[in-house]
């Protein structure tokens, strides 16, 4: 059977990672979520005490940085010049920081290469903001994930909460919509959805549904 690669783009907290977690699961596909790269990469720059604007610094990084994704049994670590820094990329700090350095084409570009080279082979879910339109063109399934800002405020907060960490409300989803206008705005690679993306919005849908949504679609691609 063909082994598909499939494309999950949207805004922050729109529910991709969990989604492409199960999907990938049902399948017995490879998850790769590249916004944990982007955030790996942010956590480099904090830990080298390089301002996030300063890009001339920024782009010096990247020839002595590796950023990887490793699989132990079923859950994602991401790797950065070696050591796991999973926890540590989903800090507030990082998140602020994040849509600032993923602006610079260089350090995209480091991503963009990484992520083309695990999906070569297809077999692949990987989400993010630019798969569907640059990382994989011609991707089999395009899924652009949306929600209602105070619907993924809530889910951000549960997960964080989850973590230890308590923010209100009001501000995580200042933070959802100031992040995602970043994201949407920047010259190089936007968030924004591929022509040819499918629209699934997940306000109301369950995770299970939206799973079964998208393992429908890659089951008639494989056909
Ligand atoms: O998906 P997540 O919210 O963890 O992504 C963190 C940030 O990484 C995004 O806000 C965005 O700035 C950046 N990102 C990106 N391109 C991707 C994935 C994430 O620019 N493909």
């Amino acid at each position: 059977m063909k082994r598909l690669i499939i494309a999950i783009d949207g805004p922050a907290a729109s529910g991709k990672s969990t989604t492409a977690k199960f999907v990938a699961e049902r399948l017995g596909y490879l998850h790769v979520d590249t916004g944990a790269m982007y955030r790996a990469f942010t956590l480099k720059v904090l830990h080298q005490r390089v301002d996030v604007q300063n890009a001339a610094e920024i782009v010096k990084l990247v020839p002595q940085t590796t950023v990887r994704l490793l699989y132990k049994g079923e859950r994602q670590r991401a790797l950065l010049d070696g050591i796991d820094v999973s926890e540590e990329i989903r800090k507030p700090e990082v998140t602020k920081a994040v849509s600032a350095v993923s602006s610079i084409p260089e350090v995209r570009a480091l991503m963009v290469r990484e992520q083309q080279a695990m999906g070569k082979n297809g077999g692949i879910v990987l989400e993010g903001r630019d798969i569907g339109t640059v990382v994989f063109p011609n991707a089999d399934v395009k899924i652009f994930m949306i929600a209602d800002a105070r619907e993924r405020a809530r889910r951000r907060s549960k997960e964080l909460s989850e973590r230890g960490t308590n923010i209100p409300l009001d501000e995580l989803e200042r933070d959802i919509v100031e992040r995602d206008e970043k994201d949407a705005s920047r010259t190089v690679s936007p968030l924004q959805k591929a022509k040819d993306a499918v629209v699934l919005d997940t306000t109301t849908l369950s995770v299970e549904e939206q799973v079964d949504f998208i393992v429908a679609k890659a089951m008639e691609k494989m056909k």
